[in-house]
């Protein structure tokens, strides 16, 4: 077994991990690299596409958010408060509704409204179409698992394809390039951040949202740790081990915000139960009152300790290093 992240060969432990999303109790093999602390799956099965079943969550058709004249007024009016600070409208909204989580995002980015956005493992593309709604106008989705290329009535498309396709046939650069809960489900995790930086406008952003093994749900469950997901994760990257990648295409990651939350607990004690995440919601309920409060105060020593396992990343291109050649 040799980590496919920083190539060390010695003292990599390999694990047992079951399927627990749809409950078939699956075994695969994975093992966890002791430089670098990646965790990784030990042989990709050839037929990922029996792991993703027509009703997976992501690829839900969110048609009716391509036009919404209501949310449309709301959200616009929302992301001019937050970025320009000057509507009321906005700014009273935001007081009383959920967040919109891409403000932050954005934000970071350092990219208004007419900043190019590409979503990359976008699924029917419900987080563009919300963007949509706030005034983004220059999105693209892409995604290879979806049926067939989407063309929402309010121009924006979400195309079956991978981002290493897209990269061999656009010359687009974008501004805000997105991962999403997508880069931990891709094979060849240097073959596309390769691709990602050729797709990045020089002074573009990269955001990766992933499940982190540095955390305390791995330490406290292990394999039962929810984040692995078996098989759909072939990677569970670790702070240092996101760092070599990243550095191996001249990328350089300039802030990691972690979170983790009482799911991120409950269901790894479920999995540790053998209860599988598809059971009926009141077999779920086994917890007592006292075992939540236990949960809460795990929850908070773990955010209060930056041991939570998500973890989001903002990397952009670093143009004074020399990318480093893949080690054949
Ligand atoms: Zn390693």
């Amino acid at each position: 077994m040799i980590c496919r992240i920083c190539h060390n060969r010695k003292g990599n432990s390999g694990l047992t991990v079951r399927e627990m999303e749809f409950g078939t109790g699956e075994a695969f093999d994975y093992f966890h690299c002791p430089v670098c602390h990646c965790l990784q799956i030990a042989e990709i099965p050839g037929d990922m596409g029996r792991y993703y079943p027509e009703n997976y969550f992501a690829f839900d058709r969110t048609g009716r958010l391509a036009k919404h004249p209501f949310r449309q007024f709301i959200d616009s009016r929302r992301v001019a408060a937050y970025l320009r600070g000057d509507s009321l409208v906005g700014r009273l909204a935001s007081m009383v509704s959920k967040p919109l989580d891409y403000l932050e995002w954005v934000d970071h980015a350092g990219i208004n409204a007419s900043g190019r956005i590409l979503d990359v493992g976008c699924g029917s593309g419900r987080l563009l179409l919300r963007m949509g709604l706030g005034g983004f106008s220059r999105l693209l989705g892409i995604d290879p698992f979806i049926k067939e290329d989407i063309r929402y009535p309010n121009g924006i498309d979400v195309l079956k394809k991978d981002i290493i396709d897209l990269s061999r046939e656009s010359r687009d650069r974008f501004d805000l390039i997105m991962f999403h809960h997508a880069f931990e489900h891709m094979a060849d995790p240097d073959g596309v951040l390769d691709a990602t930086a050729r797709l990045l406008a020089p002074k573009g952003c990269l955001l990766i949202a992933i499940p982190v093994v540095d955390s305390y749900p791995w330490r406290r469950y292990g394999a039962h740790w929810r984040g692995i997901r078996a098989p759909r994760h072939f990677f569970l990257f670790s702070e240092k081990s996101m760092g070599i990648l990243a550095a191996r295409h001249r990328m350089t990651i300039d802030r990691v915000v972690r979170t983790g939350n009482r799911s991120s607990l409950t269901e790894s004690a479920l999995y540790e139960k053998g209860i599988p995440s598809n059971v009926p919601e009141k077999e779920k309920k086994i917890f007592s009152r006292q075992e939540i409060l236990s949960f809460d105060r795990d929850v908070e020593k773990m955010n209060r300790n930056r041991e939570g396992d998500t973890a989001c990343f903002y990397l952009s291109l670093n143009p004074q290093t020399e990318p480093i050649p893949h080690p054949s």
